[in-house]
């Protein structure tokens, strides 16, 4: 007897479930693709531009989005996670919960909602250093394409303005909560990763106006962030002229992260190369351990070295102190001088590293809490949910997780 072929789930909506994603649906197999936040993209579609290429985040994300579109055979479920997971290889049950939609999948993403909502929330796409009204568009080129409310800020039924409106009929505020369960063959988990916290970090001041970190450097130079086509620093909006960024921050670290995070040295140097784009007479000093950079990536450390502007300081920034002007002193040992200096920045960037997003259900982790290879056979776990990795070598990734997954019936 044949047996049905059941779908396969993929958890998390990043570059790595999106790619595996549309890599088995377009060998003929149904894939069901949940994302804990409203839109697709992961970490990368928040970025400014995505080394080795500096392209935007748009330039592969948008296209396997167009693939999702065109693909019958893809599900996928926003504001979606994982509540449940029983069974076995070929036969697993899984309860997925989706936050109340209080946007119809009708909306036509006019604004009309947002202009008369009076209510306004932190912009998490630029990690609250902005701020969206309670009825919001996530970002201009979130996919789905389609405003959301947030539950936690919108007045609902006692102020009733989107709803009025609206001219499409699209918003419900009496929506609730909605679970699904489902049947699927195999687990791919595309998880991802966050950023360490960088507040842990105490030498390094990061309760400091002018102290970011390179997650949040991201959206302070898009220019679809936080200060449009200026770097602005935080204090006071000033374009900033002497810039510091701080390696290995709680990296490498027993009593933070033991391990190096792979991409933290060529993203501060992609970081560096943008400020100079932007401001070629900024000084840079990048304070570093070791300069960890791999295969192509090698040409952002030259084209760096290159730069008069941008200087690569070998030492652990041991204490970072803020002035009255809310400049920064950076103090470090230049190991290869053996002089101890004191560096004034004007913005300091903390190169924190990569920690895994976990999951609710019960997997094998290594002592760094990502997951190991060893799992129930079934579940597959992909790209940063694994190990940190760049884009390019989790793309690889989510295709030998897809091949995985559609052996599996
Ligand atoms: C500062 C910085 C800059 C970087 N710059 C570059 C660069 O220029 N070039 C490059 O190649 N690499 C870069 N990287 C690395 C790059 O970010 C990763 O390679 C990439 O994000 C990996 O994609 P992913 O899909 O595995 O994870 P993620 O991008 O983290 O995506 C995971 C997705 O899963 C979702 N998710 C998490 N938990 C759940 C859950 N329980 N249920 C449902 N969904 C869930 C998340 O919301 C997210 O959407 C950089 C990293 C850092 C720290």
């Amino acid at each position: 007897m044949d047996k049905i072929q059941k779908p396969v789930l993929i958890i998390g909506g990043g570059m790595s479930g999106v790619t595996t994603a549309v890599e088995i649906a377009e060998v003929g197999k149904e894939v069901i693709l949940i994302e804990k936040i409203p839109y697709l993209g992961g970490n990368v579609i928040k970025f400014n531009n995505y080394f080795p290429k500096l392209c935007p985040p748009t330039c592969g994300l948008e296209i396997n989005f167009k693939r999702i579109k065109q693909n019958s055979r893809i599900k996928y479920y926003t504001s979606t996670e994982v509540i449940e997971v029983s069974g076995e290889k070929g036969d697993f049950k899984v309860k997925l919960k989706t936050t109340p939609q209080f946007i119809k999948n009708n909306c036509t993403a006019c604004g009309k909602c947002a202009e008369v909502c009076p209510v306004e929330r932190p912009n998490d796409f630029n990690y609250g250093f902005t701020k969206t009204k309670a009825a919001y568009l996530p970002h201009e080129m979130a996919f789905p394409y389609k405003f959301f409310i947030d539950d936690e800020f919108c007045k609902k039924e006692s102020c009733n303005k989107c709803v009025e409106a609206c001219e499409y009929n699209a918003i419900d505020l009496s929506a609730k909560e909605e679970i699904t369960e489902l049947e699927v063959s195999s687990v791919v988990v595309a998880t991802g990763w966050k950023n360490y916290d960088a507040s842990k970090i105490d030498n390094l001041n990061y309760a400091a106006n002018n102290v970011i970190t390179n997650v949040e450097f991201e959206r302070y130079i898009a220019s679809n962030g936080v200060g449009g086509d200026k770097l602005l620093r935080p204090s006071d909006n000033t374009e900033p002229k002497k810039i510091a960024f701080v390696q290995c921050a709680g990296s490498r670290d027993e009593n933070h992260l033991p391990y190096c995070s792979a991409v933290c040295c060529t993203a501060s140097l992609k970081h560096a190369i943008n400020i100079q784009e932007l401001y070629p007479k900024a000084e840079i000093k990048i304070f570093y351990i070791d300069m960890r950079v791999a295969g192509r990536n090698e040409d952002f450390l030259n084209k760096a070295k290159a730069n008069k502007n941008i200087e690569l300081v070998k030492g652990k920034v041991g204490k970072i102190t803020e002035t009255e002007n809310n400049n920064l002193i950076l103090e470090a040992e230049d190991i290869l001088s053996g002089k101890k200096i004191k560096y004034e920045a004007e913005m300091a960037v903390l190169a924190t590293g990569i920690v895994p997003s976990g999951l609710n259900i019960n997997l094998n982790t290594d002592k760094d809490h990502f997951f190991t290879d060893l799992q129930p056979e079934g579940i597959i776990p992909v790209a940063c949910s694994r190990k940190p990795m760049d884009v390019s070598t989790s793309v690889k990734d989510a295709t030998a997780a897809a091949l995985k997954a559609i052996q599996i019936n």
